[in-house]
């Protein structure tokens, strides 16, 4: 890959990044002690369908448990991207964590963050 592909997929991951940084403030919080750790704004439960739960209207549980599965998908984008960004920063952008081999370059495209060659990730 040559830098000017690498400063264009570095172009992309920091595009992405604050896309994904913006649709977590508009479901989560992000913790000011750890850094990217978001909570959802919801207050923490002891157990998803404890004692509080009952107290809180089902409408609110309903919200709240739509809304985890999307705030973890994005934390886990998020965290690909700061993976991916430090890779360009520090070389290795680009190659498979698993076999090594360049991800194809059509994979990228769409996937900026990818840690796993096609190969890889069917396995
Ligand atoms: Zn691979």
């Amino acid at each position: 890959m040559n830098p000017k592909q690498i400063q264009e997929f570095k172009e992309k991951l920091e595009k992405e990044k604050n896309a994904v940084e913006e649709q977590l403030q508009t479901i989560a919080e992000k913790d000011s002690h750890l850094k990217d750790d978001w909570d959802s704004k919801y207050p923490r439960m002891n157990s998803e369908f404890g004692g509080s739960a009952l107290e809180i209207g089902a409408d609110e549980v309903e919200a709240y448990g739509n809304r985890l599965p999307v705030e973890y998908a994005l934390e886990l984008k998020l965290k690909d991207i700061n993976i991916a960004l430090s890779k360009i920063a520090t070389g290795g952008y680009g190659k498979c964590e698993n076999c090594k081999k360049d991800i194809d370059d059509n994979r990228l495209e769409v996937y900026p963050e990818a840690r796993l060659c096609m190969n890889c990730r069917k396995k």
